[in-house]
């Protein structure tokens, strides 16, 4: 294992400050299961697809014009296409780190073969755009709303964090284009210069962890000033409001995330950001209280994240209809960024909760099986079955209502590459008594405390298939080990295995915390509890008053018209859920014929698996 020659974790996020530590790839490793699968097809499949219609498109051959002289003339894409080669990049960078790819692995090559590309296309001042600034292009910075010229260097930044805290001395030029670019943004945008913020923040969350990786206060605060800009109504103002942007309140001032779903969350992960490292404690409790509310009154049972297809935003508080939820895959991968931070700013498990929920419902739901094609929104209620995809073709957002190999608009599948590739630095944090257990997969642990303590400990389970994960200790050494018990498993069950035989321990929803001196052999093994639930839709969601979902463990579960037989349209609930060997089956009653048919249920991130099909997340039970 190449270790890294930073003290940093070879992670995401790492704050200066916070109550939790997090972990780096080189301390947890997914070693298999449902999300080891995943990696392995995210590695094998999904990253040389990106890669290879990052060419097709055009977007990766842009830089080549540029160093050409040809750009303005041949361009193609729209304007956020940079972004999808630095989230492309960043998904590699993680992914080499993750296999422990040699130097001279193909992986690696390949991620030195673009960055070359775009490297080259750097101006010499650090400007770094393929759509803007030279004679028969528009001025730089002249379409703050749309140009998302700040939002795509906000992903070439998370990219070189990603490098630079995996492969610190690559010296491949990634970290050094970022740090100018990042130099160059201070210079326009800093106290003395443009007093503006980009349409689409995401340089903010950027900017703040490279200032981070590359101990740079200058560029957390350029940060800072960008949210602090939120709310003054800088940009235009546009169909759908200032809202759009988050540029309508400020962002301490205001109560839930509005606007655009992706937007919003990336806002608020950066705010969380420059709070954490600010010390901004009034800045931080404002975010939590949003995140409160958001969660309560604007999320789905899904985890999924806005209402509206036509911003791609948030609706109103309760405002949560399932046939036409838009529930962008970004805006899932966006809510754990932002869940994920105030997890390490706060320890508290409710925040691994939602993040657990969203990854299993929304994350999950997005790629094929083959990993070579993805949902862009994630309804919880299709009404017409969907046409496949053209293998060859590209789609427009969310008008394919199956999974689809490339969009128009394409943030969703680099973004779910990322998140797979830098996945198990979300599983395990520390502190300084101990290790923190925050989503189940098997995995291996490995980290030193503060104090020279190394915990080393193995995690098996065949989770969420089954609910018994068994975690084992592999050296002796005395320190807490907490596990997440979360919020549905109200009968969870905890016992310590060690020479001394078992001992049951209390397991109640939340954090859960087991201090003793741990000796190499002992198991600690929590056992959740996978009864099928048929839950109620909060009251005040009037759009599916009358409804219910079943549930299992983090799974939200579908009725598909396959398995029903006939259009859901006509699905009544007629009693409760019955589980055997591991499969669900409700009891469906035909309101055209009355007829009640034992109806097997699916997970809902594998709906549309087998070919076209209505489907519903909420079934009338009236
Ligand atoms: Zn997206």
């Amino acid at each position: 294992m190449t270790m890294s020659d930073t003290t940093a974790p070879a992670a995401p996020v790492v704050p200066t400050r916070g109550r939790l530590r997090p972990l780096g790839l080189d301390e947890v490793r997914i070693t298999g299961g449902f999300w080891g699968d995943r990696q392995a097809i995210n590695g094998e499949a999904t990253l040389a697809h990106i890669e290879s219609r990052l060419e097709s498109e055009g977007w990766l051959p842009n830089y080549d014009l540029a160093v050409a002289g040809t750009l303005p003339e041949g361009r193609r894409g729209r304007e956020f296409a940079d972004s999808e080669v630095y989230k492309y990049l960043e998904a590699l960078a993680w992914e080499i780190s993750r296999t422990d790819a040699a130097a001279d692995a193909p992986l690696e090559q390949r991620f030195r073969r673009v960055v070359a590309r775009v490297a080259a296309a750097q101006e010499p001042d650090g400007y770094l755009n393929t759509m803007f600034g030279r004679p028969g292009q528009a001025p730089r910075w002249s379409d703050l709303e749309w140009g998302h010229e700040l939002y795509c260097l906000g992903h070439l930044f998370q990219a070189a964090v990603a490098r630079h805290r995996t492969r610190p001395d690559a010296d491949d030029g990634l970290v050094e284009a970022a740090r100018r670019a990042a130099e160059l943004v201070c210079r326009e945008f800093g106290p003395a210069g443009r007093d503006a913020i980009c349409g689409h923040a995401e340089v903010e969350v950027g900017l703040a962890e490279l200032g981070r990786a590359l101990d740079e206060p200058r560029f957390i605060a350029q940060a800072a000033l960008f949210v602090e800009r939120h709310g003054h109504g800088s940009l235009r103002e546009i169909e759908w409001g200032q809202e759009y942007f988050q540029d309508d309140v400020p962002v301490r001032d205001a109560e839930a995330l509005r606007g655009h779903a992706v937007r919003a969350n990336y806002l608020a992960s950066g705010a969380t950001d420059v709070a954490v490292e600010g010390g901004d404690t009034a800045l931080l409790d404002a975010l939590r209280a949003q995140w409160d509310r958001t969660v309560e009154r604007r999320t789905y049972v899904t985890g999924g994240q806005g209402s509206h297809h036509q911003d791609e935003a948030f609706g109103d508080d309760w405002e949560l209809p399932p046939d036409r939820a838009y529930s962008e895959t970004c805006a899932g991968i966006g809510s754990i960024m932002f869940s994920w931070r105030l997890l390490l700013a706060t320890g508290e498990a409710r925040h691994a909760d939602l993040i657990e929920r969203t990854l299993f419902n929304v994350v999950a739901t997005s790629p094929a099986s083959d990993g070579r094609g993805f949902y862009y929104a994630n309804t919880l209620h299709q009404r017409v079955p969907g046409v496949p995809a053209d293998p060859d073709g590209t789609s427009k957002r969310a008008s394919s209502s199956l999974r689809a190999p490339w969009f128009e608009v394409s943030c969703c599948p680099p973004n779910v590459a990322r998140t797979f590739a830098s996945l198990a630095a979300y599983l395990a944090t520390a502190d300084d008594d101990g290790v923190q257990l925050h989503q189940y997969a098997p995995a291996s642990v490995r980290t030193t405390l503060p104090d020279g303590r190394v915990v080393a400990l193995d995690v098996e389970t065949g989770y969420p298939v089954d609910g018994n994960i068994r975690v084992t200790i592999v050296d002796d050494a005395e320190f807490t080990l907490s596990l997440r018990v979360p919020a549905w498993a109200t009968d969870a069950e905890l016992r310590v295995h060690s020479g001394d035989g078992v001992a049951e321990h209390p397991a109640a929803p939340g954090t859960v915390d087991i201090a003793r001196a741990f000796r190499a052999g002992d198991v600690v093994e929590l056992v959740l509890p996978l009864t099928v639930r048929t839950t109620a839709p909060h009251p005040m969601v009037d759009a599916v008053r009358g409804s219910v979902v079943i549930e299992r463990g983090p799974e939200v579960l579908a009725l598909e018209s396959i398995d029903f037989g006939a259009d859901i349209g006509d699905a009544v609930v007629a009693g409760d859920p019955v589980e055997s060997g591991g499969r669900v089956a409700l009891p469906v009653r035909r309101r055209s014929t009355g007829e009640v048919v034992e109806t097997p249920l699916v997970a809902y991130h594998d709906w549309a698996r087998r070919g076209p099909s209505t489907m519903r997340v909420w079934v009338p039970a009236v």
